[in-house]
Protein backbone atom coordinates (compact mmCIF):
# COMPACT_ATOMS: atom_id res chain seq x y z
CA UNK A 1 0.00 0.00 0.00
CA UNK A 2 2.58 2.63 0.80
CA UNK A 3 4.38 1.66 -2.50
CA UNK A 4 0.67 2.59 -4.39
CA UNK A 5 1.35 5.61 -2.53
CA UNK A 6 4.92 6.62 -3.50
CA UNK A 7 3.86 5.46 -7.01
CA UNK A 8 1.46 7.68 -7.47
CA UNK A 9 3.23 10.80 -5.54
CA UNK A 10 5.94 10.44 -7.98
CA UNK A 11 3.45 10.46 -11.45
CA UNK A 12 1.85 13.45 -10.01
CA UNK A 13 5.54 15.27 -10.00
CA UNK A 14 5.70 14.01 -13.49
CA UNK A 15 2.31 15.45 -14.51
CA UNK A 16 3.45 18.54 -12.59
CA UNK A 17 6.56 18.88 -15.03
CA UNK A 18 4.10 18.34 -18.29
CA UNK A 19 2.54 21.88 -17.44
CA UNK A 20 3.58 24.10 -20.22
CA UNK A 21 4.19 28.07 -19.07
CA UNK A 22 0.62 29.21 -18.07
CA UNK A 23 1.37 32.43 -18.84
CA UNK A 24 0.91 32.05 -22.58
CA UNK A 25 -2.20 29.74 -22.48
CA UNK A 26 -4.94 31.34 -24.48
CA UNK A 27 -8.76 29.59 -25.08
CA UNK A 28 -10.85 28.98 -28.13
CA UNK A 29 -9.73 27.77 -31.46
CA UNK A 30 -8.88 28.67 -34.36
CA UNK A 31 -11.09 28.87 -38.00
CA UNK A 32 -10.97 30.48 -41.07
CA UNK A 33 -13.77 32.18 -43.00
CA UNK A 34 -14.91 35.28 -45.07
CA UNK A 35 -15.23 38.85 -43.70
CA UNK A 36 -17.07 41.52 -44.87
CA UNK A 37 -15.98 44.98 -44.46
CA UNK A 38 -19.28 46.61 -44.73
CA UNK A 39 -17.44 49.56 -46.81
CA UNK A 40 -20.00 50.76 -49.59
CA UNK A 41 -18.86 50.29 -52.93
CA UNK A 42 -16.53 47.29 -52.14
CA UNK A 43 -16.48 44.58 -54.76
CA UNK A 44 -15.87 41.69 -52.89
CA UNK A 45 -18.56 42.64 -50.29
CA UNK A 46 -21.14 43.23 -53.05
CA UNK A 47 -24.56 42.04 -51.49
CA UNK A 48 -25.50 38.73 -53.48
CA UNK A 49 -22.25 38.78 -55.60
CA UNK A 50 -19.08 39.24 -53.28
CA UNK A 51 -17.68 36.72 -51.16
CA UNK A 52 -15.98 39.07 -48.56
CA UNK A 53 -12.61 39.13 -48.10
CA UNK A 54 -10.21 36.20 -46.80
CA UNK A 55 -10.15 33.57 -46.38
CA UNK A 56 -8.97 35.22 -42.74
CA UNK A 57 -7.80 33.38 -40.03
CA UNK A 58 -10.02 33.97 -36.35
CA UNK A 59 -9.48 32.95 -32.95
CA UNK A 60 -13.18 32.01 -31.67
CA UNK A 61 -13.80 31.92 -28.00
CA UNK A 62 -16.48 30.50 -26.38
CA UNK A 63 -17.81 33.03 -23.31
CA UNK A 64 -20.45 30.28 -21.78
CA UNK A 65 -24.54 31.06 -22.34
CA UNK A 66 -24.10 30.46 -26.25
CA UNK A 67 -22.04 33.72 -26.27
CA UNK A 68 -19.18 33.48 -28.72
CA UNK A 69 -16.42 36.07 -29.33
CA UNK A 70 -14.56 36.07 -32.60
CA UNK A 71 -11.20 37.88 -32.82
CA UNK A 72 -9.28 37.91 -36.41
CA UNK A 73 -5.46 36.87 -36.06
CA UNK A 74 -3.28 39.04 -37.94
CA UNK A 75 -0.70 36.53 -39.99
CA UNK A 76 2.30 37.56 -38.26
CA UNK A 77 0.92 36.21 -34.80
CA UNK A 78 -0.71 33.35 -35.77
CA UNK A 79 1.88 30.96 -34.90
CA UNK A 80 2.27 32.50 -31.44
CA UNK A 81 -1.74 31.70 -30.99
CA UNK A 82 -1.56 28.40 -32.56
CA UNK A 83 1.17 27.69 -29.28
CA UNK A 84 -0.83 29.21 -26.91
CA UNK A 85 -3.79 27.50 -27.55
CA UNK A 86 -1.55 24.15 -27.30
CA UNK A 87 -0.35 25.26 -24.05
CA UNK A 88 -4.21 25.96 -22.58
CA UNK A 89 -5.48 22.11 -23.82
CA UNK A 90 -1.85 20.53 -22.78
CA UNK A 91 -2.62 22.28 -19.40
CA UNK A 92 -6.35 21.01 -19.24
CA UNK A 93 -5.40 17.81 -20.11
CA UNK A 94 -2.77 17.61 -17.46
CA UNK A 95 -4.95 18.96 -14.88
CA UNK A 96 -7.79 16.09 -15.44
CA UNK A 97 -4.33 13.60 -14.90
CA UNK A 98 -3.40 15.11 -11.76
CA UNK A 99 -6.70 15.11 -10.20
CA UNK A 100 -7.51 11.32 -11.58
CA UNK A 101 -4.28 10.85 -9.80
CA UNK A 102 -5.68 12.97 -6.58
CA UNK A 103 -8.37 10.74 -6.27
CA UNK A 104 -6.81 7.48 -6.25
CA UNK A 105 -4.37 8.92 -3.64
CA UNK A 106 -7.60 10.16 -1.48
CA UNK A 107 -8.77 6.14 -1.87
CA UNK A 108 -5.56 4.73 -0.55
CA UNK A 109 -4.91 7.56 1.79
CA UNK A 110 -9.40 6.10 3.08
CA UNK A 111 -7.74 2.32 3.00
CA UNK A 112 -5.32 3.49 5.52
CA UNK A 113 -7.24 5.17 8.38
CA UNK A 114 -6.65 3.31 11.33
ZN1 LIG B 1 -15.15 44.51 -48.57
Amino acid sequence: MKDRITQLTTSRKQLLQQLPDLCTILPGSLLSRMVRCNKPGCRFCEKGKGKGHGPICILSVNLGNRKVRQIPVPNELRKEVEESLRAFAQTQKVLRQIAQVNLELFKERKHQRP
